[in-house]
C-alpha cells in the first residue's frame, strides 16, 4: 500500500510543469490605446538658476578659447608656405587680462549680456572673449588683429541661443539698455564708414555694436553658422577715459 503510493507521488513528481503562462485576449481588445501625455518640464540640476531664469554671466565666460590641439594656421605667400601660427595652450595655462594685478574683464559687457539673458530668457552664448597674444595672433594674424581689443578684455562676440537668426532683436535690447541714461549713452549713432561688416555698425559713447552675418567674420572661435554680435567697448566710465587698445593690458599670467 504505501509503496503504492510512493510510486503514485514519484511519478507525479515527474510530470513536467506548464512553461509559461497563457495570456488571454479578450474580443474587443485590438490594440494599445496611447493615452495622451502631458508634458511636463526637466527638473533642473541643482546647480541651475530656478525660476526660467539663464545663468549669470560672469567673467568666467570670456576665458580665451584656444586650444593647444587646434592645427596650426598656415600662411602661404606665393604659393608656398611662408608662416604658420600656432595657437595657445588654453585657458588652463594663462588668465585674463590683468588690471592692478587682478583679472579684469570690461563690466559693462559682463552686465549687457545678463541684461540680454533677463530679457529674452534665453542663453547668450560667448564664443570669443578674452583673446590671449597667442590666440589672436592664431585667429588674426594682421596688423590690424594685433590690437584688437579681445586682448584687453573689452570685446565679446556672442550669439543667444533660441534667437540665432533674430540678431537685431538682441542689438535693439541693448540699446534699450541705455534708455533711461544721459543723451551721450541713449542715443546710437551709425558707423557710415567701411568696416569688416555690410550692416553699419552702431555706437554710443560707451559701445560699439557691429553685426556679423551668417558669412562675415567666420574664424576661429565664430565657426558656427549663426550671425552674431560684438560688443566693443569705447569708453571706461568708471576711470572717465577712452578704451583704446595699449601692450600693456593685453598682459595675462602664464600658469606652469
Ligand atoms: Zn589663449
Amino acid at each position: 500500500m504505501y509503496l503504492l503510493l510512493l510510486l503514485l507521488l514519484l511519478t507525479a513528481c515527474q510530470q513536467e510543469a506548464p512553461r509559461g503562462e497563457y495570456i488571454v485576449r479578450l474580443e474587443n481588445e485590438h490594440g494599445l490605446i496611447p493615452v495622451a501625455q502631458e508634458p511636463i518640464a526637466p527638473t533642473p540640476y541643482p546647480w541651475q538658476p530656478q525660476g526660467g531664469e539663464s545663468r549669470p554671466i560672469t567673467k568666467e565666460y570670456f576665458r580665451c578659447k584656444g586650444s593647444p590641439i587646434n592645427p596650426p594656421n598656415i600662411i602661404m605667400k606665393d604659393g608656398k608656405e611662408y608662416t604658420r601660427y600656432y595657437d595657445c595652450q588654453g585657458l588652463e595655462k594663462h588668465s585674463l587680462p590683468l588690471r592692478d594685478g587682478k583679472e579684469f574683464v570690461y563690466p559693462v559687457l559682463i552686465t549687457l549680456l545678463n541684461h540680454v539673458q533677463k530679457a529674452t530668457e534665453k542663453n547668450v552664448v560667448v564664443t570669443s572673449g578674452h583673446r590671449c597674444i597667442a590666440h589672436q595672433a592664431f585667429i588674426d594674424p594682421t596688423p590690424k588683429g594685433s590690437s584688437s581689443k579681445h586682448l584687453i578684455g573689452a570685446e565679446v562676440d556672442f550669439f543667444v541661443q533660441g534667437l540665432e537668426e533674430q540678431p537685431m532683436r538682441v542689438i535693439q535690447l541693448l540699446m534699450d539698455y541705455y534708455k533711461e541714461d544721459e543723451k551721450e549713452y541713449k542715443t546710437f549713432q551709425r558707423f557710415e564708414k567701411t568696416s569688416d561688416v555690410s550692416t553699419p555698425p552702431w555706437l554710443n559713447k560707451e559701445i560699439f555694436i557691429k553685426l556679423y552675418k551668417r558669412t562675415e567674420g567666420r574664424n576661429f572661435d565664430n565657426r558656427h553658422p549663426y550671425p552674431y554680435i560684438t560688443i566693443q567697448v569705447r569708453f571706461d566710465r568708471e576711470k572717465n577715459e577712452r578704451v583704446s587698445f595699449s601692450p600693456d593690458q593685453a598682459h595675462s599670467l602664464l600658469r606652469k
